[in-house]
């Protein structure tokens, strides 16, 4: 197959507590701080709970300079930040925050999900943003997902959402900050895909569940991230099970990074900055 974006490794995600939340954490891990624009991935649940239990849970709380996104794949959050944004997702809805020159927000279990309980599964994911970007007015994309295009291929073994992006012929509803493609990506067992992305974009798979083979020799499993050279065009995936995946491609950032809990700058003074900002009010309240 021609022109593959050679594998450079397989991650496995290590388990930790967010407060009191589980997650599956593949990106950074030690040997791999970033692969730029993408800073940060935690996979949380699949966690089954029962009525009036919240697995999320997560207080105010401030961000500047990146954009957290959250793909939920089953259960219900409520998003409230100090811009007044408030976000009901359920299972396949993305909401895509720029975090800009600070917000703060909070993500809880909705109404609906506390009173029937079920399973809560999602990921967040951390978006670097350029030196020009990193105060911005913040920005709060609720995506619906009845809004994201879908793409069917393999007789149906194979299907592929299009958040972010253009892919083969759709345009994905987020509208980002640096040239992105998020792909929610779906397989039974025995379905095949050949992803096209551009050249020089770095590009990530992290297996939510199943097993595939990536460029039909390196084997990756439920919780790995596959991380992919940025030389090439193209990645070849088959599913040995039935597999969910998400697959992100990106331009990236070449500028230093500063970073502190919620915020990304590029220089030491800035993180200073955004704590004093924080800490005198300017994030806004919640
Ligand atoms: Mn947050």
């Amino acid at each position: 197959m021609a022109n593959l974006k050679p594998v450079q490794q397989i991650i496995q995600a290590k388990a930790l507590m967010m407060g009191h939340t589980a997650v599956k954490q593949p990106l950074p891990t030690n040997g791999l701080d970033i692969i730029s624009p993408f800073l940060l991935l935690h996979h949380f649940g699949p966690t089954k709970v029962l009525p009036g239990q919240d697995p999320l849970d997560v207080a105010p709380h401030p961000h500047r300079g990146f954009e957290p996104i959250t793909f939920l794949y089953q259960g219900g959050i409520t998003h409230k930040d100090s811009r007044g944004n408030i976000g009901d997702l359920v299972g396949g809805d993305v909401q895509w925050m720029t975090s800009g020159m600070g917000i703060v927000h909070s993500e809880r279990a909705s109404r609906t999900f506390l009173e029937e309980g079920g399973v809560m599964e999602g990921i967040q994911l951390w978006v670097n943003l350029p030196s020009e970007k990193k105060m911005m007015q913040p920005r709060y994309q609720d995506i619906k997902s009845a809004d994201i295009p879908s793409i069917s291929e393999g007789e149906g073994k194979v299907q592929i959402r299009v958040v972010a992006g253009e892919y083969k012929g759709q345009r994905g509803p987020a509208d980002t900050q640096t040239p992105i493609i998020a792909l929610q990506i779906e397989m039974k067992a025995g379905g095949q895909t050949n992803i096209q992305l551009p050249k020089h974009f770095n590009a990530f798979a992290y297996l939510l569940s199943g097993e595939v083979i990536a460029n039909q020799t390196e084997t990756a499993r439920s919780e790995q991230m596959i991380q992919f050279d940025p030389l090439g065009t193209a990645i070849h995936l088959s599913a040995q099970s039935d597999s969910r995946i998400l697959l992100m491609a990106g331009q990236a950032i070449d500028e230093p990074l500063a970073q502190y809990g919620p915020f990304v700058m590029n220089t030491q003074t800035e993180i200073l900055e955004a704590m004093r900002d924080y800490q005198m009010g300017k994030m806004g309240m919640l």
